[in-house]
């Protein structure tokens, strides 16, 4: 396999450095991409290139640029197998999950291509006479995008459709780990026929490229993606300078499993929420609260189906689950399950010692709320499992956390889920489904310190952070 250099992309011409080297998680003697470790300079550079495509852009009609969009999404399906094995030898997941992320990016372009032809105002009665009212949705301008390496094509897209269907133009920074994947998704839109400086991508570093892209006062928006901690912050410095900003960050996601339930199938359901795409997903069951009934049947059943999500080489026919992306990652991870253990925890299954990026799953049992391993975000195939006295204790539970991205329940009682789905402090409830795996026309986003919780990303609310409504009051005479 080569190795790919990735180029900066400012007002359309390309520009490769030297600065970040991805080796493959999964075969660390493999250099996958290198990419530039830009300087504040090459924002500066790209946020020129973004403001002046900007109008030019706009003035485009919207199915004109949904066009461009429809055609990305054909030119990526026909690369639809090589960003998939990109992506496994780039960020580790399997190469099943790498399909389904491609073809997520791949319908994310077809979905706002199409919005298109149904993005607009709406018109409304005036007490005038003679007048009518209308609103028009206008771009807010130049946006910034700053992406995580998790889902490291679809969040892209998922930013970039709803930006440049709403006639804005967009410097993107995408995580350091995985520049590969993004470059996937903007060749695409570049090869559409997109104009020179209407996608601008500079690669670096999060202090470096992304504290500039968050501080310039011409990037009218920022939309992030990625940890709490840096996301509040962002979050502040875009608010202190009056800009536009949409921050979606961690969870600590539970699943609630009641007596009533199937236990075999709330362990599959567990494992696929817990385990699937290494556990590294902003919406990964992290825990899961089990009633007295189904405790200690659940642990033994969600051990087992740890045994089945035995780490391997994403390419590799049959792997479940691939490497963790990073040492760093790695390291995180594995302090947390020492901290689990020296708080008293019990480890049902896992507890190997890693080889190389792979860690086993682990399933953390004995805990109680207030032990670190239930309150914070692990970010790895790490489940911990707490105990809850009734439908209403487990609830507590769940809202007693910082975060509130998604929560999920197991059960056969229809009343204990609508209970369940009216009371949980979170953006998204999944009944007997695991708490990973979204539609991408269903609006998306948490509450507490898993969000903004302003504007909702997906679904065709997705362009309301990307537009501001205008009303205007047009009149005639006789
Ligand atoms: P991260 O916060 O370390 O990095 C995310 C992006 O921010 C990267 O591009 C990084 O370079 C950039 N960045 C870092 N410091 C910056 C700074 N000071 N200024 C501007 N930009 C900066 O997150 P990560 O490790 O890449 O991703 C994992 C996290 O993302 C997890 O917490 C996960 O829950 C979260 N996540 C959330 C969602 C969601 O939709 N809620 C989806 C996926 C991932």
């Amino acid at each position: 396999m080569s190795t790919v250099q990735i180029p900066n992309l400012i007002a359309g011409e390309e520009a490769v450095g030297d600065g970040f080297e991805r080796y493959n998680p999964a075969d660390p003697a493999e250099l996958v991409a290198v990419a530039p470790a830009s300087g504040a300079e090459a924002v500066d550079a790209a946020v020129t290139a973004a403001a002046e495509a900007q109008p030019g852009w706009a003035a485009l009609p919207a199915p004109a640029r949904g066009a461009i969009l429809l055609d990305a999404a054909e030119i990526l399906r026909g690369h639809h197998e090589e960003a998939a094995r990109d992506l496994v030898r780039e960020e580790g997941k399997t190469l099943t999950e790498a399909r389904g992320e491609v073809r997520r990016a791949i319908d994310v372009l077809r979905f706002f291509g199409s919005e298109g032809w149904r993005i607009g105002g709406q018109v409304l009665p005036s007490s005038l006479p003679d007048t009518m009212v209308h609103t028009r949705r206008e771009p807010v301008g130049v946006v910034g995008l700053i992406t995580p390496w998790n889902f490291p094509i679809a969040i892209p897209a998922w930013k970039l459709a709803p930006a440049l269907i709403g006639g804005n133009t967009v410097v993107l920074k995408p995580a350091e780990l995985t520049p590969l994947s993004a470059r996937h998704l903007t060749e695409a839109l570049v090869q559409a026929g997109l104009p020179a400086g209407v996608l601008n991508v500079v690669h670096g570093s999060g202090a470096v490229v992304g504290e500039a892209l968050v501080r310039d006062p011409r990037v009218a928006a920022v939309s992030f993606t990625g940890s709490t901690q840096v996301g509040m912050r962002i979050e502040r410095a875009v608010q202190e300078r009056r800009g536009r900003v949409q921050v979606e960050m961690g969870g600590k996601n539970a699943l609630v499993v009641l007596d009533d339930a199937d236990v075999e199938q709330a362990a599959r359901i567990a494992a696929a929420g817990g385990f699937g795409l290494t556990g590294q997903a902003c919406t990964a069951s992290s825990r899961v609260i089990c009633t007295p009934g189904v405790h200690d049947d659940f642990v033994a059943a969600l051990a087992k189906e740890a045994a089945r999500y035995r780490p391997g080489n994403g390419l590799a026919d049959g792997t479940l689950m691939g490497p963790v992306v990073s040492e760093q990652q790695l390291a995180t991870i594995t302090a947390a399950i020492d901290q689990a253990t020296a708080e008293g925890a019990t480890v049902a299954a896992g507890g190997e010692a890693p080889k190389g990026l792979m860690l086993a799953p682990t399933v953390l049992s004995g805990l109680s709320q207030e032990n670190t391993a239930a309150r914070e975000e692990i970010f790895g195939p790490v489940v911990a499992v707490l105990s809850a006295a009734d439908l209403d204790d487990a609830i507590n539970l769940v809202n007693d956390s910082r975060y509130g991205l998604a929560a999920g329940i197991c059960t056969r009682s229809l009343a204990a889920a609508q209970r369940f789905a009216a009371a949980v402090r979170v953006g998204v409830v999944k009944v007997n489904r695991p708490t990973t795996g979204l539609d991408l026309n269903v609006p998306f986003g948490g509450v507490g310190d898993s969000s903004s919780n302003t504007f909702r990303e997906q679904g065709a609310v997705a362009v309301d952070f990307y537009t501001w409504s205008k009303s205007v009051y047009l009149g005639w005479e006789g």
